[in-house]
């Protein structure tokens, strides 16, 4: 096949991935888009809202899925990775494996279905806040909006439940992994991002203080669809959490965790901090920062956030946190900077704002390409045909890496269409 007519191959079905599918087939090109998760939207379908506009992640994500949806040259392939890829820039053949969803389709199933069976699995959507029942649709607004069946924890006694409620046709509790091969001309890759493990900054307590919790984990509990309804509660006592401190740089730049800066956390705290506010006309929020890092548009809202008499900004760092065992409040030493003193200060909830950590720091992809050693895509090294984009290449943001995937598209056409760029 020419390869102007090979199909572009994206890799990752989050934001960025999905701009760039769509990006190339709205112009004509075909794209085969690969997402291991059950449906697509990425690490955004978990927001609450998103900065700098504060509209919910549906703004973005809905508009997307409809466009992918009504877009016939884009075929989605979910709960799917790619295992090889040989031949050359241009004539790639791609090996991909999809893992089976134990429902066919076939029957369009409910809650009613699932809410008949006994077998549970953490919920990963809410970050293991919640459960779910092994038969799940894995989000509301999911993309293929199909349920699918955790079959590593359904028990023998739910399976044969299954078998006698659905129709055979609806659920094949046989159902094999499938391999197919597609031949592409170029290849897109947006694997993004995965959050660091709080835990191992232990001087801050996660995981041995229950009310020490994650930026990711707030922004579940102020989802409507998140674990407590949108309440920002806290989860020693599920009370509202009036007086919430936010941790800046919870591993990040620091030599023994992640020396680099995710870029984005100062900013997430600042929308979460708002979120706070919001919740209850006495609630109050407090950002502990080493340096507060946002430019253009976003320092404004920083600015505007420093107006606010609830909330507070102090440039400082958070030695310990010790908890009350009594009350669940927790103790924060700091090191307060400007005035060069410790302090202590009690909160009643603490927000760790920790880093973002490249998928691919852990899990390569079989392609020719270099990485950094904390496994970020090292983007001066080209490797012919192949586009990293996104939260591989450094920790971004959505409007940053949702730029980049658009530029990507670009380059791959201008490969399928002869375009000489030495890319
Ligand atoms: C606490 C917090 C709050 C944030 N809030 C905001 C905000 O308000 N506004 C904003 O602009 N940004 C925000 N961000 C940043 C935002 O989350 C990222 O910019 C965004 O997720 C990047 O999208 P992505 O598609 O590059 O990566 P992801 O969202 O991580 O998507 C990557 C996709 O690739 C899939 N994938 C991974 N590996 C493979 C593989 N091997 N094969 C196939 N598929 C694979 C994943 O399942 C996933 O669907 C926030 C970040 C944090 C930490």
């Amino acid at each position: 096949m020419n390869s102007t007519f090979r199909p572009i191959l994206v890799i990752g079905g989050g934001i960025a991935g999905m701009t760039a599918a769509i990006e190339a087939a709205e112009v004509g090109y075909t794209v085969v888009l690969v997402e291991q998760a059950p449906f697509l939207g990425g690490r955004v379908m978990g927001s609450h809202r998103y900065f700098p506009k504060m509209c919910p992640p549906t703004c973005g994500i809905e508009i997307n899925i409809r466009r992918i949806r009504q877009n016939p040259r884009i075929t989605v392939h979910t709960l799917s990775t790619v295992e090889e890829v040989t031949g050359p820039a241009g004539d790639f053949r791609v090996r991909i494996r999809k893992r089976p969803r134990y429902v066919t389709g076939e029957l369009s199933l409910d809650e009613s279905v699932a809410a008949q069976i006994d077998s549970e699995r953490p919920d990963v959507g809410n970050l293991g806040m919640t459960t779910t029942k092994a038969l799940y649709l894995p989000h509301e607004m999911a993309y293929p909006h199909a349920y699918l069946v955790d079959r590593e924890v359904l028990s023998e006694a739910d399976a044969g439940k299954l078998h006698s409620i659905v129709p055979s046709s609806a659920i094949d509790l046989e159902m094999q992994d499938d391999e197919i091969e597609v031949e592409v001309a170029a290849i897109i890759v947006a694997t993004g991002w995965r959050p660091y493990d709080a835990a191992r900054v232990e001087h801050l307590g996660f995981g041995r203080y229950p009310n020490v919790i994650t930026n990711v984990m707030v922004e579940r509990l102020a989802s409507a669809n998140g674990p407590t309804g949108g309440e920002i509660r806290r989860p020693s006592d599920g009370e509202v959490a009036k007086n919430v401190a936010f941790v800046q740089c919870a591993g990040s730049r620091d030599p023994d965790h992640l020396p680099y800066c995710s870029t984005v956390c100062c900013m997430a705290s600042l929308k979460q901090s708002r979120y706070v506010m919001e919740a209850a006309p006495d609630s109050r929020a407090t950002i502990f920062y080493i340096d507060m890092r946002t430019i253009d548009r976003l320092a404004k809202y920083y600015h505007e956030m420093l107006d606010e008499e609830r909330f507070n900004c102090v440039r400082g760092k958070v030695i310990q946190i010790e908890e009350d065992p009594g009350s669940g409040d927790l103790l924060l030493q700091v090191d307060n900077t400007l005035p060069g003193e410790i302090a202590r200060t009690c909160f009643d909830l603490v927000v760790l704002a920790t880093g973002m950590v490249p998928n691919s720091a852990d899990s390569r992809l079989p392609l020719d390409l270099e990485y950094d050693e904390y496994g970020f895509v090292d983007p001066s090294v080209k490797t012919p045909g192949v586009f990293p984009v996104g939260c591989m290449l450094s920790p971004c943001d959505v409007s940053t890496s949702t730029k980049a995937s658009t530029a990507a598209a670009l380059k791959a056409i201008q490969r399928l269409s002869g375009v000489a760029t030495g890319e």
